[in-house]
């Protein structure tokens, strides 16, 4: 059978080689992209509303005739075009307004009919829409498809109109329908009670009515949910089956480390430090997704799953996001071995692998991590470069696992064969979204702060209320406590009205804070000279930092209880968190002062949810619902690009039974080659390149 994937778009009547052009750059290549290119939202046409009946402050659609039109320059507000029709039919008159759209003029005369769809608004007695969608009729409509139905109404390819492209997705259905072919087994469609493929793009594309859209929406939704979920889960299944290193969990290095800490580990670490044994002494291949609010003490947990691997031999690679961290984490992991005994300490060599180091240091490193002199590597992305090669890696570390691509975190296993694998991240997600995006690791959480934390009070000020926040400041610092003041950008901005970290380093010094020893640091200054800065302000040879985001990731000062963050409204809300999560890590309580002038709906509520929650999970959250998935995560990262009509946080319903479809076919056909999974794994071949390669890997 001829596949839809395999026939181009110019055999379509109307589609000619401009339009081609313009259909690919939006995606649509093939008849299968186009059967699965869905609109945008739909218009009930079936009865238009007279205007006599036009319900105020509703969404509608009209059928109306131009009557008028009036184009005049407002005087209100200098350079604003307004461009106005007076629309209408046997029921009455309707003001349209558009702002800045001049050449509508060209396209809207006087005497044609236009379908209308906005929402109505009263403006002095009389009923106006503003900036209404519309289309004109011409009289050669096509009855059935554009007016007197529920009507699609597209994302448009360019230079092609809402009629045309219903035109050409009519002719493709009508022609190329029959030739689809569902790939969902029927009996699990009708355990699920989905509707078939062919009536179901049918329906999404021209509805008879709003249940069978809303019926195809469900069975396209269930269908996307299982073609991402099985590839997840296949390498999930193929991790488990593959030889990976049998660590010795028991040893003495791990035992005295822990009995050599000066603080006792947690419940919830103990409890996934369980976890991480059971994976790692099993020769099972571990990739476990380590979750845990900023300053729940993640890092003390890697680094007894280090010395698993080191007392069995391995070597460990800690990857973490910026040169700082390295270093701070180079340091305090030392601080803290050295509190063992020097038989056991003599086993462990620590190395950095840091961008400040020199060609000639930089390759002395190096070798001795390529010949096994050193078994602890903590460094930056760095590690991932081809001239850092292992002798033995057991154990991969990564940090902050937002902080780095898919591809990034993919890299450095393949520098060992089968190594364990930790990932850890302080944007926490809950649990059943974890399954959705990271379906192949498994997930622990520590899910409390170590105790005897001081409480850390978030505040929030206007521009205009600065004064008020530095004076909060100088008590602190005044205490002898230390404090950073954060600002998103280096230089400062005129164009956007926002300073920036630089100027007002120089400003606060003589101002403000002429009495305090001060520092600046930014990503800009090179990494010997960061360095140098954050030990001396760990020192306390400086009471305050200002600084850009470098600071946002690991830090970890205990006597910094002030956290400032200037134009607070262009941080997202994860990020704010981390920002925060800087302050409050000894026993004093601290604050978090944002000082904001929030322009939109959406930033106050980010102010807000900062304000408000404390922990990781209500912030993430709150992220989540304010930014929704994509932006989240950042859609490529993540693969739920491939996701255009699911959403995995309101529709988890569908979202569970797909999950578990997936399972039920993988556990009956590992590499689906029965007749009745072939269609499925062409789809899957077709919808996911990468598909092949997983299979023949297992
Ligand atoms: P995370 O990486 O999860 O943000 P860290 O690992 O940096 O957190 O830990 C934050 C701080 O808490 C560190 O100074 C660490 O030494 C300390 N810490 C970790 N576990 C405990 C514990 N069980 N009790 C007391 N302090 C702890
Ligand atoms: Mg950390």
């Amino acid at each position: 059978m001829e596949k839809l994937s395999g026939i181009s778009v110019r055999y379509l009547k109307g589609v000619g080689p401009k339009r081609v052009i313009s259909f690919n750059k939006i995606g649509i290549c093939n008849i299968d992209d186009l059967f699965y290119y869905f609109p945008r939202r739909y218009e009930d046409r079936r009865v238009f509303v007279p205007i006599g009946k036009l319900a105020e402050g509703k969404v509608q659609t009209l059928k109306v005739t131009i009557l008028a039109h009036n184009d005049r320059r407002s005087f209100r507000r200098r350079g604003f075009a307004i461009f106005e029709i007076m629309v209408g039919d046997s029921t009455g008159q309707l003001s349209c307004v558009w702002f800045n759209q001049p050449y509508l003029k060209n396209y809207l005369k006087v005497g044609q009919e236009l379908i209308l769809y906005g929402k109505v608004e009263r403006y002095g007695g009389r009923l106006q829409m503003n900036s209404p969608e519309f289309e004109i009729l011409s009289g050669e409509e096509d009855g059935s498809l554009d007016a007197g139905r529920i009507t699609p109404v597209y994302t448009l390819p360019a230079a092609v109109g809402q009629r045309t492209f219903r035109k050409i997705m009519k002719q493709a259905l009508d022609t190329y329908l029959s030739k689809v072919n569902d790939f969902l087994p029927f009996d699990l469609r009708s355990r699920n009670n989905l509707a078939n493929l062919a009536k179901s793009i049918l329906d999404m594309h021209f509805p008879e009515d709003f249940k069978a859209q809303e019926e195809s929406y469900r069975r396209l939704v269930f269908e996307e949910f299982l073609l991402f979920q099985i590839p997840l889960l296949l390498r999930k299944l193929q991790r488990k089956n593959k030889e990976g290193i049998v660590h010795n969990t028991e040893g003495r290095l791990a035992r005295d480390f822990i009995s050599a800490l000066n603080f006792e580990l947690t419940e919830s670490q103990k409890l996934v430090l369980e976890e991480i044994k059971k994976d790692m002494k099993s020769p099972q291949v571990m990739q476990r997704l380590l979750q845990g609010d900023v300053g729940s003490g993640k890092t003390v947990v890697a680094v007894i799953a280090g010395l698993f691997a080191i007392q069995s031999g391995y070597q460990v690679a800690f990857m973490v996001p910026t040169e700082i961290l390295a270093r701070q984490h180079y340091e305090k992991i030392g601080l803290q071995l050295s509190a063992l005994n020097p038989s056991s300490l003599k086993g462990i060599k620590i190395g950095l692998l840091s961008g400040s180091l020199d060609k000639k240091e930089k390759e002395e490193l190096c070798r001795k991590i390529k010949d096994g002199q050193i078994n602890l590597v903590i460094g930056t992305h760095a590690l991932l470069e081809e001239s850092v090669g292992f002798k033995k890696l057991g154990l991969i570390v990564i940090d902050e696992q937002h902080k780095f691509g898919v591809g990034q975190r993919a890299l450095l296993p393949q520098k060992a064969i089968n190594p364990d694998v930790l990932i850890m991240t302080a944007t926490p997600i809950p649990r059943t979204l974890a399954i959705t995006l990271y379906g192949d690791l498994d997930v622990s959480v520590i899910g409390s702060l170590p105790p005897g934390r001081g409480m850390i009070k978030t505040l929030n000020f206007m521009q205009g209320d600065k004064e008020k926040a530095y004076e909060i400041v100088r008590a602190e610092l005044s205490k002898g406590n230390q404090a950073y003041i954060v600002y998103p950008v280096i230089e400062e901005s005129y164009a956007l009205d926002i300073r920036g970290a630089k100027k007002m380093y120089q400003e606060f010094k003589a101002g403000e804070f002429k009495d305090f020893k001060i520092a600046l640091i930014h990503g800009k200054l090179k990494n010997t000279e960061q360095d140098k800065i954050m030990r001396k302000f760990k020192n306390k040879e400086y009471d305050l930092l200002v600084s850009t985001t470098v600071l946002e990731v690991g830090i970890d000062i205990a006597s910094a209880t002030c956290m400032v963050i200037q134009h607070a409204e262009r941080f997202g809300l994860s990020q704010l968190h981390q920002l925060r999560g800087r302050v409050g890590r000894g026993k004093l309580d601290s604050f978090c002062i944002l000082i904001s002038d929030p322009q939109t709906e959406e930033s106050s509520a980010r102010m807000e949810a900062m304000v408000k929650y404390n922990d990781g999970f209500h912030i993430a959250e709150q992220d989540l619902k304010i930014r929704g998935p994509g932006e989240f995560f950042g859609r490529r990262q993540h693969g739920l690009a491939e996701l255009r009509l699911a959403n995995p946080f309101t529709q988890l319903q569908i979202l569970h039974h797909a999950r578990q479809e997936a399972a039920k076919i993988l556990e009956a056909d590992p590499v689906l080659e029965s007749s009745k999974f072939l269609p499925l794994k062409e789809r899957l071949k077709n919808r996911f390149p990468e598909y092949e390669k997983l299979s023949v890997i297992g």
